[in-house]
């Protein structure tokens, strides 16, 4: 069986960072699933989550408190940018933006993954002068 997922009491990241996407992904385009009125255009092309383009950002979709509980509100329809945003790792793969979200917040850090690639100082190529 899976762990749970960090995310679930975290929500970090979808308050610490400006949520932006290709604004075709919401659906005032064909095939678009974000609802646009939880949106913002920035740019010709480009669209934010609403309360994401601030000093203190806080996506209008995200419901809870920040490091004690917290779910979508649109999840099934949420961006390709946080479909893409894995926490630090996820699959093996470190995500410094996840732990650096959960600083903000002052959340302690996620545990390295074992499957991590740790670079070791054994790693690190030493350059003959
Ligand atoms: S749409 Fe959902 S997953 Fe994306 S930033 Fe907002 S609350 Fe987070």
């Amino acid at each position: 069986m899976n762990a749970p997922s960090p995310c679930l009491n975290c929500g970090a990241c979808c308050a610490t960072f400006r949520v932006s996407f290709y604004w075709g992904e919401t659906d005032a385009c064909e095939g678009g699933l974000v609802p646009g009125h939880l949106t913002e255009q920035i740019s010709p092309h480009l669209s934010c989550m609403q309360g994401t383009n601030q000093p203190v950002p806080r996506c209008t979709a995200l419901m809870g408190t920040v490091g004690e509980g917290v779910r979508c509100n649109i999840y099934e329809q949420r961006s390709s940018s946080c479909r893409d945003f894995a926490w630090h790792g996820e699959n093996g793969v470190a995500n410094p933006d996840c732990q650096r979200a959960r600083a903000r917040h002052g959340l302690a850090p996620l545990p390295d993954d074992p499957l991590i690639p740790q670079v070791t100082p054994e790693l690190i190529p030493i350059i003959a002068a």
